[in-house]
């Protein structure tokens, strides 16, 4: 069944601009979907719609049978636990340490003004080194966010995400700002978060040959219109 459905939602800023116009599409329950498209194209509008940071002007979009565009305050709450976001700058808060800013993920921004782990429980502590771990971060946990690598960050990035048992993951651009080899590292955590955890992946990404090696779907756009939905596998040049 569809964990995500996106019926024909349009997205208008301003007079003129139509970012995104009668997209349509669904992501099932573990897919790992890739939405690929130039710059421009609508990628981080349709995200945005999706976890409601903007309202889109029409349509309607379904996630784990919520009407994302017609919430109450608490049930947006309830979407935005159970979508955890990534980002192409990682927006971790520079001067806490790796823990700090895994754990961040659970408690919102009353942890980044105190700043001190004694907030948190031996079992928030314990469940937020676990996901480090399979992370690869054992060494870096008590760094300051500031003296990571862009890799290791956005590895920060997606434990952050973690901890709060997402049914699935947003990702936005998130090798972007990284070089070949630290991004590999990204999207091999990120297809084994969808296979082994279950957890369904919805990605932005403009590398055509990443988004094919690592994809179930490929939703292609291109000024705010879906232009390819379907298999990498039957994706061709003139997509
Ligand atoms: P992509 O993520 O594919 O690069 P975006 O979703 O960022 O594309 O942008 C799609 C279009 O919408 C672009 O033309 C962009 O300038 C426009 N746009 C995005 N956000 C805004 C905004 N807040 N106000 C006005 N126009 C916007
Ligand atoms: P990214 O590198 O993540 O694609 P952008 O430069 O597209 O970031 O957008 C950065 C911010 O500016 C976003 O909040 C986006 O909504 C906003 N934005 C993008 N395009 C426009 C635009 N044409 N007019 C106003 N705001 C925009």
């Amino acid at each position: 069944t569809a964990l995500l459905e996106v019926n024909h939602v349009s997205k208008q800023f301003g007079k003129d601009a139509l970012a995104l116009s009668d997209v349509h599409f669904s992501v099932q329950e573990g897919e790992f979907v890739s939405i690929i498209g130039p710059s421009g194209a609508g990628k981080s509008t349709l995200l945005r719609c999706i976890n409601r940071m903007i309202d889109a002007s029409s349509g309607e979009i379904t996630f784990d049978n919520m009407n994302v565009m017609n919430l109450k305050k608490k049930d947006l709450k309830t979407l935005r636990t159970k979508i955890g976001m990534i980002f192409q700058h990682y927006n971790l808060v520079n001067r806490l340490s790796v823990i700090e800013n895994t754990l961040h993920g659970n408690l919102g921004k009353k942890s980044a003004l105190a700043g001190v782990l004694g907030l948190y429980s031996q079992k928030e502590k314990e469940q937020a080194m676990n996901i480090l771990h399979v992370l690869g971060l054992d060494e870096h946990i008590y760094k300051r966010a500031d003296q990571l690598s862009g890799g290791q960050k956005q590895r920060v990035g997606i434990a952050r995400a973690l901890i709060q048992n997402p049914r699935m993951l947003l990702c936005d651009e998130p090798i972007a700002s990284l070089d070949p080899s630290s991004a590999k590292i990204i999207m091999d955590h990120l297809r084994n978060i969808s296979t082994t955890m279950g957890i369904t992946v919805l990605v932005n990404l403009h590398q055509v040959d990443v988004a094919l090696k690592y994809s179930d779907k490929i939703i292609g756009i291109n000024h705010g219109q879906v232009v390819y939905n379907g298999s990498p596998k039957n994706i061709t040049k003139e997509d």
